[in-house]
């Protein structure tokens, strides 16, 4: 991982410049990052934890994890994906909700988020390779209403999992989220099954979905596709739940356990397989994905039975936003250089060659 390319990726400024006035704010008047505005471009910020101040530049190279008390500072879903995975592809960049139930003032919410974050919704989808191995991959953004799944998000986490059952890939997804989206009701909650039959699907094929649960992951995600994968990474103190704990302690009238929720406390209970850390979180999921991967003659198989009509649709998906241009550009020039490419990547070379 090079820091090149994680500088294009963290901290960045909004795509429009004159939406939110947080960024246009002098210092002293600054909101803190966790309003949900994008982070802005500046020298130092205070950590939200032990509140003391840190040079961007040293918070971004050390991969957004607070030199000074070791807080993990929330990463969007793409600093996510660059963090992790290497020639990312964006897939179904073109999905959006809309206002199913008229709820009052969410068609503004969604413009100003869209503005703020230049994303279309609260989850970014898409293929890559982590490790050397290709994966369908999806990543969730806490900037775009705390991650939360309406019908957008369900849609594409949906869409991955298709995408990935018919071309035999692993997914890796990087969760993160409020909930459902209480905007869109019911329909949010019919997300659940929606995504959960996807899962299966996917995993009846015999195929490996990984899951990294981070700081928040909470109520209808946690109950689907969060704890749906074959195996759950958490990443260390990350909030993890149904119902927030002060809901169960109203409700219970109990006071509950000390670390209740968090990520280590989830381990202990076995909800969560390992907790890692952010730093060997790229090489934790390479070996796993290496060590899951189908021998060289059976992805080589799964290539030729792919369908030409996927292939067509997978390059008009691809993507609008410029990372994504410039990772398929990346990946244009591996697969013009085929010999490369099918020493590693035997499946992956067929399916682009084709
Ligand atoms: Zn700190």
């Amino acid at each position: 991982m090079n820091f090149e390319d994680l500088k294009k990726f963290f901290f960045r400024k909004p795509k429009n410049a004159l939406e939110g006035s947080d960024e246009a704010a002098p210092a002293g008047a600054r909101q803190p990052a966790q309003n949900g505005a994008a982070i802005p471009e500046k020298l130092a910020e205070k950590c939200e934890k032990c509140g003391q101040i840190i040079l961007s530049d040293e918070l971004r190279d050390n991969f957004g994890i607070c030199p000074k008390c070791g807080h993990y500072k929330k990463l969007d879903a793409r600093a996510r994906i660059a963090l992790c995975a290497e020639n990312f592809t964006e897939l179904f960049a073109e999905v959006e909700g809309g206002n199913p139930l008229d709820f009052p003032g969410y068609d503004e919410k969604l413009a100003s988020l869209r503005s703020k974050t230049g994303e279309k919704d609260a989850v970014v989808c898409g293929t890559a390779f982590i490790g050397g191995v290709e994966v369908a991959l999806f990543s969730m953004d806490h900037r775009f209403q705390m991650g939360s799944m309406g019908h957008a998000v369900g849609e594409k986490i949906t869409a991955v999992f298709e995408y990935a059952t018919e071309r035999r890939l692993p997914v890796v997804g990087f969760v993160l989220s409020g909930g459902a989206r209480m905007q869109e009701g019911i329909v949010s909650l019919m997300q659940m099954a929606k995504t959960s039959a996807a899962v299966a699907k996917h995993g009846e094929a015999g195929l490996l979905y990984i899951a990294v649960l981070t700081d928040p992951t909470t109520g209808g995600v946690s109950a689907s596709f969060a704890f749906e994968a074959d195996i759950i990474l958490a990443e260390q103190g990350a909030l993890i739940g149904f119902a927030g704990p002060r809901v169960i302690e109203q409700t219970i009238r109990q006071k509950l356990p000390a670390g209740f929720q968090r990520a280590e406390f989830l381990q202990t209970k076995g909800f969560v397989d390992r907790i890692v850390g952010r730093k060997e979180m790229p090489s934790l999921l390479a070996s796993l994905l290496q060590l899951h991967a189908a021998p060289a003659s059976e992805q080589t198989s799964a290539a030729e039975q792919l369908p030409a009509s996927g292939q067509t649709s997978a390059a008009e998906q691809a993507p609008a936003a410029d990372h994504g241009g410039a990772a398929a550009d990346k990946r244009a020039a591996s697969a013009a250089d085929p010999s490369a490419a099918a020493d590693k990547q035997p499946g992956a070379a067929g399916e682009e060659t084709a």
